[in-house]
């Protein structure tokens, strides 16, 4: 009886735990600050230097090096912070490009978003001889059997479709090493979550997951108890998108009408833009954000109508930082 009784109150306080467990950084997690020094293969790093990346953005000096180790992990950053480029670089490490057979599968909610991936998989890979599929609805299901007969290292793909290319027997699990589910929050809503259990299924037990998402809602967090392995966890907040480096200035627009024109001037000679400002703080820095990442310096400039100038001044207080009003030799000075 006092056993059950406190077995019973274990599961009561399991549940309760998950509803009020913050998303955070396992302690585990640390910060890898150069491709150079995450030990990739050499035509990988050759192939990630070409696209054009020279560091690893907050996302990647984190999870690469977790997930190449072969964690399941669960990765959480806003979208545009590097997270494709992030599972992309993991998958293509872990290939074994002498074995032409399916070796990671990466699940995606759109039909777009998966031909972008494949994109990206093929860019990165430039030097590395990988064979990539896109697996998506709305295709030629003949062209798909015959591409992946030929023999794809990684497919990704949209759930439905993959799931008929597997009962098919045209896609090949069982040398799947890894499942990555990218936009998770998406996947694993009502409309996805029994494809994607479908899928998983077939995929050998060892399968290492990768949960990719911008946002996790409680209830994902809870599901990924019942097909991830003690996944680590990695998130990356707001307060780790910077400023620095990031020139900020304003100019005085009189009229809602002058922005327009004003902005045609600034085109001439820059590359930019805040049109109005945002309605929020932190739609700030995610918009400006954009422009200085990845160590690049980037300019920004807001148009302020006299209204405006309390909204901006609320954001230099918040974010710390300066926002002066565009002197007219800008282009020098950047
Ligand atoms: P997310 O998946 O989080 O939305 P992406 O991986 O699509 O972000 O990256 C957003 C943009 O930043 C893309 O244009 C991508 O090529 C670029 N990018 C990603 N990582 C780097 C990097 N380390 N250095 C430079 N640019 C990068």
């Amino acid at each position: 009886m006092a056993a059950a009784g406190a077995q019973g109150r274990k599961r009561i306080l399991k549940e309760e735990d998950m509803t009020k467990v913050e998303f955070e950084t396992s302690e585990e997690v640390d910060v890898t600050p150069t491709f150079d020094t995450m030990g990739l293969r050499e035509d990988l790093l050759r192939g990630i230097y070409a696209y054009g990346f020279e560091k690893p953005s907050a996302i990647q000096q984190r999870a690469i090096k977790q997930i190449i180790k072969g964690r399941d992990v669960i990765a959480q950053s806003q979208s545009g912070t590097g997270k494709t480029a992030t599972f992309c670089v993991s998958v293509l490490q872990c290939l074994d490009i002498q074995v032409r057979e399916t070796q990671a599968l990466i699940l995606a909610p759109t039909r777009e978003l998966a031909g972008q991936i494949q994109k990206v998989l093929l860019a990165l890979g430039d030097y590395m001889n990988v064979q990539c599929h896109a697996c998506i609805g709305g295709t030629n299901v003949g062209e798909d059997i015959r591409k992946l007969d030929y023999g794809q290292h990684v497919v990704a793909g949209t759930p439905g479709r993959v799931f008929d290319m597997i009962r098919r027997r045209s896609l090949r699990t069982r040398a799947i090493k890894m499942l990555v589910l990218d936009e998770a929050d998406e996947m694993l809503n009502k409309g996805f979550k029994e494809q994607i259990y479908d899928v998983y299924r077939y995929l050998p037990p060892a399968t290492q997951v990768v949960l990719i998402s911008a946002t996790l809602p409680h209830e994902i967090l809870e599901m990924t108890n019942k097909f991830m392995t003690d996944p680590i966890r990695i998130l990356v907040k707001r307060d780790e998108l910077t400023l620095e480096g990031i020139k900020q200035f304003f100019v005085a627009v009189e009229r809602e009408e002058w922005k327009f024109d004003t902005l045609c001037d600034l085109y001439d000679t820059l590359t930019i833009i805040n049109y109005d400002l945002p309605n929020n703080r932190e739609l700030y820095i995610h918009r400006i954000g954009r422009s200085g990442r990845y160590g690049r310096k980037g300019v920004a400039i807001n148009f302020v109508k006299n209204d405006d100038i309390r909204i901006l001044r609320d954001i230099e207080q918040y974010y710390s930082t300066q926002i002066d009003e565009m002197p007219m030799n800008v282009a020098d000075l950047i």
